[in-house]
């Protein structure tokens, strides 16, 4: 797909690491896959993805983890 922030590069599939930072936690996912911009570097994540990491960070908040760095699995992000 076209890039909507540089609007000149197009989307190819790769990974990259998504950073969640909000409420005092701070979660790190690793090997995120995503479509990746070749001109610019944007990162678009999949919104069920986005879904996965989001119930994480709600686990991390009730165990009382405040810092956490996974390498992201399919269906569940496991412990690096
Ligand atoms: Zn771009």
């Amino acid at each position: 797909m076209k890039c909507v922030v540089c609007k000149n590069g197009e989307t190819k599939k790769g990974t990259t690491t998504v950073t969640f930072d909000r409420d005092g936690i701070t979660l790190v996912v690793k090997e995120v896959p995503a479509q990746v911009c070749t001109n610019c570097g944007e990162d678009y994540v999949d919104g069920t993805v986005t879904r996965e990491i989001l119930s994480l960070a709600e686990r991390m908040a009730k165990t009382g983890s405040q810092v956490d760095i996974r390498r992201y699995v399919s269906g569940a992000a496991t412990p690096c």
